[in-house]
C-alpha cells in the first residue's frame, strides 16, 4: 500500500510549551486511521503541521512524499480538509459557500454535491449566520465530501451533529476508503473511531503512546455492565471476559467485559432472570485511565 502520511519524530513548540514531543504514524491508501486522545493531547496540531498552517521545530512529515511546509500549495490541491469548527462566510448561503470550496479546489463533483445536501438534509439556501453549529458541520464536510481528494483530514468532523447524520457521514468515509482514498480521523468519540478505523494512532500529551489495529487494541475496550437478576449471580463472575467483578446488594453486580464476551454474557444473564442489564461502552477517559493507571 502506498503511504500518503508520513510523520516522523515530529516536534513542535509554542514558545516555552511543547505541544507535540514525538509524533510519528504513516496513513496508508485505502485506510482509515483514527487519531484519537484526550483534549488538549495535541491532535490538532498535528493536523494544522499537517495542513501547512504551523511549521513544525524538528522531525519529518510528508504527504504525498512532499514535504507538508514547504510544498503544501501543492498538497491541497489533493487533499480534504475537515475541522471541528466549520467557519463560513455568514452573508453567504451554505449552497454558495459549498459551491465556491469547491471552485477553490479544482471543480469537484456536482451530482454528489446534491447526493450529499440531500442525505446531510441541508438547507443550502439559508445564510450560513443563521446556521446551527451542526448545519455549519454539514456545509463543511458536504463541500470536503464533493471534490475529488486522495487524503481526507478530518479532526472531530462530526461535533454538534445528531446521530443520524453522524451515521451518514460514517458511511461516506467508508465509501471513500474502498475507493482506495487515504483517511485521517481525529476524535474523541471512541464509538466513531471504532467503526471506521482500521488502524487507531493514540496520543497523549504530545507523544503516541500507542498504535495498531482495533484487534490489537482490544484490550483496552471494555465496556461497564450492570446487571441486576432475580436469582443469584455470582455464577456471571466466573465467565470468560468478565473483569473486576462486584456483586452488589439485592442480586446486582457491577462488571467490566471484553467486547467479544458480551453475547454469551448476557445469554447466561437470562438464565438467572434478568431485572436489568445496562451495557455501557468506555469512553476514551476510561481507555486512558485503563491503561496509564499508576504512571
Ligand atoms: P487536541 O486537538 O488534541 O485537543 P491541541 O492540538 O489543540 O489538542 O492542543 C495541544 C496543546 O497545545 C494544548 O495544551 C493547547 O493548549 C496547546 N496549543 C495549541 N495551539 C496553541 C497555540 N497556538 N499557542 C499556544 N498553545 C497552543
Ligand atoms: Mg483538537
Amino acid at each position: 500500500m502506498a503511504e500518503i502520511v508520513k510523520v516522523k519524530n515530529v516536534k513542535k513548540n509554542f514558545g516555552k510549551f511543547q505541544a507535540l514531543s514525538d509524533v510519528t504514524f504513516t496513513v496508508e491508501a485505502g485506510e482509515v486511521v483514527g487519531f484519537i486522545g484526550p483534549n488538549g493531547a495535541g491532535k490538532s496540531t498535528t493536523i494544522r503541521v499537517l495542513l501547512g498552517i504551523i511549521n513544525r521545530q524538528a522531525g519529518e512529515a510528508t504527504i504525498f512524499g512532499k514535504d507538508v511546509w514547504k510544498d503544501s500549495l501543492e498538497i491541497h490541491k489533493r487533499i480534504s480538509y475537515v475541522p471541528g469548527d466549520v467557519a463560513l462566510w455568514g452573508s453567504l448561503t451554505g449552497g454558495e459557500i459549498i459551491d465556491l470550496f469547491m471552485k477553490l479546489h479544482g471543480g469537484g463533483d456536482h451530482e454528489k454535491k446534491k447526493y450529499l445536501i440531500r442525505r446531510f438534509e441541508l438547507d443550502p439556501k439559508k445564510k450560513a449566520k443563521s446556521y446551527s453549529k451542526g448545519n455549519r458541520q454539514k456545509v463543511g464536510l458536504i463541500a470536503a465530501l464533493s471534490v475529488h481528494s486522495d487524503l481526507y483530514i478530518f479532526d472531530e468532523p462530526t461535533s454538534g451533529l445528531d446521530p443520524l447524520m453522524e451515521a451518514v457521514f460514517q458511511e461516506e468515509v467508508e465509501k471513500l476508503k474502498h475507493a482506495g482514498k487515504a483517511i485521517l480521523l481525529s476524535s474523541h468519540i471512541l464509538s466513531e473511531v471504532e467503526r471506521l478505523a482500521d488502524r487507531v494512532v493514540i496520543i497523549r500529551k504530545g507523544r503516541i503512546v500507542e498504535t495498531g489495529t482495533l484487534k490489537d487494541l482490544r484490550h483496552l475496550t471494555r465496556s461497564t455492565v450492570t446487571v441486576e437478576t432475580k436469582k443469584d449471580l455470582s455464577p456471571l463472575a466466573e465467565l470468560k471476559g468478565v473483569h473486576d467483578f462486584q456483586q452488589k446488594e439485592g442480586n446486582s453486580a457491577i462488571f467490566s467485559v471484553d467486547a467479544p464476551f458480551i453475547n454469551e454474557i448476557l445469554l447466561e444473564a437470562t438464565k438467572l432472570d434478568v431485572k436489568k442489564f445496562e451495557s455501557v461502552p468506555p469512553t476514551l477517559e476510561d481507555l486512558f485511565m485503563r491503561h496509564y493507571e499508576g504512571d
